[in-house]
């Protein structure tokens, strides 16, 4: 008997909700909580933190849980750690749906970096309109470079005051590359920050980014330990033991 829990916050992991729905696998959604409104999921669903991973090896226990998918977002480092720790703890069988990082095609100008504070010091002394593409939680760093014009894009508008004055698009996505290449042009975006988050829904601004010649501060993944790993939704399937009837 399969009892499972999905840790998601992503596309991809609503993707698999509806697939373990359809094929009548018990199972919880869990959300981190960080978004005022949530994707409803066809699976019972949970929100908030666990508590560490002390705390989500003893939901684990109390839950019954017989696996867990990670199918967090690639930077939801924190998360994914504690699933490693906690599933190792309570015997737990763990596997991520992670989608694969993007990877640079001809003409793209990408600065590699590995962190947010590596990514402003990778920023022009000039000031220049700057695109920052990553999550509210990590802007705060880019206030040492007041002379940038920032525009943000968040899912839902700043409930608090943000650490430097901005140009803040409220919007959910996924976003077509008609769009990005019109906001990039309106507000003479001369630069872009992101992260390396793979998969199609994000990528129209970096295809963008390519097509008008502009450079991308791109960081990069962040280590986690070693788990099993698969890209799709139905190698997710397989591993619970049902074959998935979407193509996924
Ligand atoms: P994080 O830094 O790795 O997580 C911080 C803490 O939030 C975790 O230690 C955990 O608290 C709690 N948490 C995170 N995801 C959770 C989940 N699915 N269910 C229950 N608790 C969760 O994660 P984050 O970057 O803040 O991301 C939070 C959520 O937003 C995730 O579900 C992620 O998939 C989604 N998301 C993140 C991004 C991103 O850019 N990072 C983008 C899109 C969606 P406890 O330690 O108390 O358990």
């Amino acid at each position: 008997m399969i009892r499972a829990l999905v840790l998601g916050g992503t596309a991809d992991a609503s993707l698999l909700a509806a697939e373990i729905a359809r094929a009548g696998i018990e199972a919880i959604y869990s959300y981190g909580g960080r978004t005022r409104a949530p994707t409803d999921q066809p699976l019972p669903t949970r929100i908030g933190g666990f508590g560490g991973a002390n705390g989500l090896a003893d939901y684990i226990r109390r839950e019954a849980i017989t696996h867990v998918i990670d199918a967090t977002h690639p930077f939801a480092a924190e998360m994914s750690r504690n699933a490693v720790a906690a599933c190792a703890k309570a015997g737990t069988p763990l596997i991520a749906l992670e989608r694969a990082p993007w990877t640079k095609a001809p003409g793209d100008n990408w600065i590699e970096v590995s962190n947010v504070n590596t990514a402003v010091a990778a920023l022009p002394e000039a000031s220049a309109n700057v695109f920052l593409a990553i999550g509210r939680q990590h802007i705060a760093p880019f206030a040492n470079k007041p002379q940038h014009t920032y525009t943000l894009r968040f899912v839902d508008p700043p409930e608090a005051l943000l650490p430097f004055a901005a140009d803040v698009i409220v919007s959910r996505g996924p976003f077509t590359l008609d769009g990005e290449l019109q906001m990039m042009r309106t507000r003479g975006i001369a630069l872009i920050v992101a992260r390396n988050s793979g998969g199609d829904g994000a990528r129209a601004k970096i295809d963008a980014a390519r097509m008008l010649g502009l450079p991308v501060i791109m960081i990069s993944r962040p280590q986690l330990p070693e788990r099993l790993r698969v890209e799709s939704v139905a190698e997710i399937m397989q591993w619970l033991g049902h074959s998935a009837r979407l193509g996924a």
